[in-house]
């Protein structure tokens, strides 16, 4: 897919070689050893050997990265940062158990709590690897402050590339949903208040770090009204929807019940489907499902340590795939998903997949990795920009250390990569700007936020206790 811009015309800030270099471009162009040249915040040069000369004498910075791996900036395509305060609980629940658990918490939360889970999810995922990072955030108590307002500094300060979910529930439990009336908004006051996140914050720009996404929550925490006004706004306002979908047994009996059909045609109902949708999970997919996502374009937010987590099933991946489904991968919220870093989806997309009915030729670990870059890219319907390591799109690049003990022995540096434990990131660029460097992050201090995360998290906890 040819660039959106021109290639630059600055002089090369960054030259670097010596090591492998995996694409992730449309014909999945890898190179044993290779060279990488920067100008500013896009990629002027991609290919085998070292960099031409010209490149060399006039780089402001020149860097040997023998040993490691270079790929595309990973991309997050499915999150609920607020739930990094409340990891660990509800362990042994099913979906719709955990969350009548998690609600009565979730929605004590505040400005600054919001702020600080934003910092500690954004840190957690930057330090393995992520260079964009999408957030659903849903929950907006009365009071609460600016929540959306918080995570965008936060991800302004960690640098790195964000889209961010105005969320909503409207359908409260005395109407037939499943969150306390307490948690939801009215079905107007949420869909002004994403008008306004949109109009305040989202930057149309190819190479925005920016975006606004409306994203309502779920079949059975939305009315119908709300999910149909909020893809006329969002195609009022040219930019992008997402919610969940077919992620459990128990949501699709309760799309027969309320609706008299599954989640897919629902969504087709209310005007859900299209290439400026993604879902995430898709997990109980017909074969009549997934033609329907191919044929509108609707992508798909592959989560596959949350569906496990929380005993969901195994989404038809290979099928999505086969049937020409954009796929990306999302660690899903931290209470789903302790991890919180895409590494882990990377390696049990390929473990997950095997375990279902293609197993073996279900999923190659290069497959992986793409979902990982391109196909998030694609999903988050920014594949002109970023995604894969070609002349003229952003410098979005990640190098990975792989001569350590982890990896050292694998001879091919994407099984390594993928199949290996957590590879430590020599380098990580968002727009040409480094946000990590020999593993440790640039931007913030880790500590003073995993401190502060778990100050804000005893807060939290102690203000659900006492209401
Ligand atoms: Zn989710």
């Amino acid at each position: 897919m040819p660039p959106t811009d021109q290639p630059p015309s600055e002089e090369p800030s960054l030259v670097i070689e010596n090591c492998a270099i995996a694409t992730m471009d449309g014909v999945g162009t890898e190179h044993a050893s290779g060279h990488l040249v920067i100008a500013g915040n896009r990629l002027l040069a991609v290919g085998p050997g070292p960099a031409p000369a010209s490149y060399r004498a006039r780089a402001a910075r020149l860097l040997d990265a023998t040993g490691q791996l270079a790929t595309p900036g990973l991309v997050n395509t499915h999150h609920h940062f607020y739930q990094w305060l409340t990891r660990g609980l509800a362990q042994n629940a099913h979906l719709f158990d955990w969350l009548v658990a998690l609600y009565p918490v979730w929605s004590r939360i505040d400005e600054a709590m919001v702020g600080t889970a934003a910092r500690a999810s954004l840190a957690m995922m930057a330090r393995g690897g992520v260079t964009t990072a999408f957030d659903h955030h849903y929950v907006f108590p009365r009071g609460a402050g600016d929540l959306l307002g918080a995570e965008v500094r936060a991800a302004r300060e960690l640098g790195v590339r964000f889209m961010a979910a105005r969320g909503s529930m409207d359908l409260g439990a005395s109407a037939g949903g499943l969150p306390p009336d307490f948690a939801v908004e009215t079905t107007e006051a949420a869909l002004a208040a994403t008008e306004e996140a949109v109009v305040t914050h989202h930057d149309p720009a190819p190479d925005a770090m920016l975006r606004i996404v409306v994203a309502p929550c779920s079949p059975f925490s939305v009315t119908t009204e709300l999910l149909r006004e909020s893809a006329a706004l969002a195609r009022r306002l040219g930019v992008r929807l997402h919610t969940h979908g077919s992620e459990t047994v128990e949501e699709e009996a309760f799309c027969h019940e309320r609706f008299g059909m599954g989640p897919t045609a629902y969504f087709e109902d209310t005007g859900w489907l299209g290439s400026d949708v993604w879902m995430a999970h898709c997990v109980h997919m017909s074969d009549a499902d997934i033609a329907a996502f191919a044929r509108t374009g609707t992508g798909v937010a592959h989560c596959p340590s949350s569906n496990a987590r929380l005993a969901a099933g195994i989404a038809r991946v290979p099928d999505l795939l086969a049937a020409g489904v954009p796929v990306g991968l999302g660690v899903d919220g931290t209470a789903s998903n302790e991890s919180g870093e895409l590494h882990t989806e990377l390696r049990n997309a390929v473990l997950v997949n095997r375990l279902g009915p293609w197993r073996e030729r279900a999923l190659t670990a290069r497959q992986a990795l793409r979902l990982a870059t391109a196909g998030g890219a694609e999903v988050l319907g920014r594949q002109a920009e970023i995604g894969s390591l070609t002349p003229g799109r952003l410098a979005d690049v990640v190098l990975w250390r792989l001569d350590g003990l982890g990896h050292s022995t694998i001879e091919d540096p994407v099984a390594a990569l993928v199949l290996g434990p957590p590879a430590p990131v020599a380098l990580s660029l968002v727009n040409g700007v480094p946000i990590v460097e020999d593993g440790v992050l640039r931007t913030a201090d880790e500590a003073e936020i995993a401190a502060t995360a778990r100050a804000e998290a005893r807060r939290l906890a102690q203000r659900a206790a006492d209401a």
